[in-house]
């Protein structure tokens, strides 16, 4: 059984099944209940069965078996036989949008739109669920606009400003973005100003790609005026401070990252080993990373410590922070083969043997570097924003035995 399906009384069943198959009983049922009371209204009318009753209760008979294009073609007869019946038509679109078939969805949602005798807000309804169609379709551009619209038409509803907001994320429209938490801000009331930093960053790394330094710099500060803390803008404000030319703020405002948040300094230490320059900044830069020795890093800090201090030629600290490094964790694979290059360099080939026996021994399976607090999804690769839960900042360096 997998985690679609529900078992009830030892029968297994599609989830999103039985939840369709609940809107559609309560709208048919709402539908009978009105056709009953009509009945006793009008004593001239004759009491016979609805012809259609027949027809959705096979529909349904075919969703609990499981038989999705039988249950759609049950439905579709019911609609034909009445068209009153709306609750069947936004049942019959999301059965099709559950099963995959977007396009006839769309067009379910398009004949309510289209519909005279329909009150405004099951069109609204419609017309989100349209733009969920779309989005499901990956058809992004078009989902976007019919949220937009939907905003349009009603501008207090708050999940359709979530759905949009997220869409403009995936499509990197970091600008509509902040706009959008902006006003979910005023609606919901909640703090987000941490996500708003985020996509002020965001907007920066793009700026820095065609050259806008300044327009950068700007939201850089805007994200860290939002929120001092944000480890993300801090880094990207040192980064543009270096394509500046501007490499003392640049080490300045790492430092004080480093010095604030030490969890974060293999993030500070990773883009200084791609960097060299000049000999007089060089100097700048050992003073940096003797002041970070003192800091509490790490082991993978002390790991990017270490191969800076090598590029540099500052081996004996070199092989000092990576002996501190494997003491901390001694099966960190990365640095016990950086260890091994080392000897095997100054021809200390005996040393070299014994240090990669020592990493086969400690090898196991991979563990990943970070972790999310709130959803336990594992990368190696620093996330903002968790994929698996969707939440800003939740993803964290493991610790130790974390
Ligand atoms: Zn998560």
């Amino acid at each position: 059984m997998d985690v679609n399906t529900l078992n009830i009384g030892g029968m297994d069943f599609n989830v999103v099944a039985v939840l369709v198959t609940v809107t559609i009983f309560a709208g048919v049922l709402g539908y009978f209940l009105a056709r009953r009371k009509a009945h006793k209204e009008s004593l001239l009318q004759p009491a016979s069965p609805p012809k259609d009753y027949t027809v959705f209760l096979k529909g349904i008979q075919y969703i609990l078996a499981n038989d999705t294009d039988q249950a759609i073609e049950a439905f579709s007869k019911a609609v034909q036989i009445n068209s009153e019946t709306i609750e069947t038509y936004v049942a019959l679109g999301n059965l099709f949008r559950a099963k995959g078939e977007i396009d006839r969805a769309i067009r379910i949602r398009q004949s309510i739109l289209l519909r005279e005798r329909v009150d405004a807000e099951t069109k609204l309804q419609a017309l989100f669920d349209m733009a969920m169609d779309y989005k499901l379709g990956g058809l992004l551009q078009r989902a976007i606009s019919t949220f937009e619209e939907v905003i349009s038409r009603a501008p207090k509803r708050l999940d359709a400003y979530e759905e949009l907001e997220s869409l403009c994320e995936a499509t990197h429209d970091w600008q509509r973005a902040y706009e959008l938490q902006q006003e979910m801000r005023k609606l919901s009331n909640t703090n987000n100003q941490h996500i708003m930093a985020h996509l002020r960053t965001e907007q920066a790394k793009i700026e820095i790609e065609k050259g806008n330094l300044d327009s950068a710099q700007a939201h850089l500060k805007k994200a860290l005026s939002l929120d001092s803390h944000c480890v993300h803008a801090s880094l990207q404000l040192g980064e543009l401070y270096w394509l500046k030319n501007k490499k003392k703020k640049a080490l300045a405002i790492w430092k004080k990252l480093v010095h604030k948040n030490t969890k974060w300094a293999h993030l500070v230490l990773v883009r200084l080993q791609e960097k060299d320059g000049a000999a007089d900044e060089e100097t700048r830069v050992l003073d940096f990373l003797e002041h970070i020795e003192e800091e509490n890093l790490d082991a993978v800090a002390q790991m990017s410590l270490a191969r800076c201090f090598m590029q540099r030629n500052r081996k004996e600290q070199g092989l000092a922070s990576l002996k501190r490094s494997l003491e901390m964790e001694p099966d960190l694979a990365e640095a016990r083969q950086l260890l091994g290059e080392i000897l095997l360099e100054d021809g200390d080939e005996a040393e070299a043997v014994s240090e990669y026996r020592e990493l086969l021994s400690h090898l196991g399976p991979a563990r990943k570097r970070y972790r999310c607090q709130q959803c336990g999804l594992e990368t190696d690769k620093i996330l903002w924003k968790c994929p698996g839960c969707h939440d800003w900042d939740t993803v964290q360096p493991r610790k130790r035995n974390g």
